[in-house]
């Protein structure tokens, strides 16, 4: 919440006006993959159809679109991201992945499958060529 925080303080404001366009009009469809209180990883996807993966940290943003790529400021998408961030903390920390730890196989299950996997020999003798 902090570093998007950070991330509307900091944006030119013609960005800004856009993001907020973009994210009143829903323009934006915006998956968060993790979030935490120091970063947010996210896909956006524009209006367009093109989806860019974005991460907020530490006040600063990433992008892979073109205008954070060439301009190295931050784009509409990382404030889309913020303003999703702040208008839905709830919602985002009950889709946070489960990271318990489960039942690992040993390494002779493993050999098994493997085993299972393994193709029979093939009777190269046998063939015409
Ligand atoms: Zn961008």
């Amino acid at each position: 919440m902090k570093t998007a925080t950070q991330i509307l303080a900091k944006v030119e404001v013609g960005r800004l006006q856009k993001a907020v366009d973009g994210f009143v009009s829903e323009a934006y469809s915006i998956t968060v993959t993790t979030q935490d209180d120091e970063e947010v990883r996210s896909f956006v996807i524009n209006g367009d159809g093109h989806q860019y993966g974005v991460v907020l940290t530490e006040g600063q943003a990433f992008c892979s679109c073109p205008d954070a790529m060439y301009r190295k400021g931050i784009c509409k998408h990382a404030v889309a991201l913020a303003l999703h961030v702040i208008r839905n903390p709830q919602a985002e920390a009950e889709r946070k992945p489960d990271l318990a730890l489960r039942k690992v196989r040993s390494s002779d299950e493993l050999a098994r499958d493997r085993a299972l996997r393994r193709l029979p020999s093939l009777p190269y003798e046998d063939l015409p060529y």
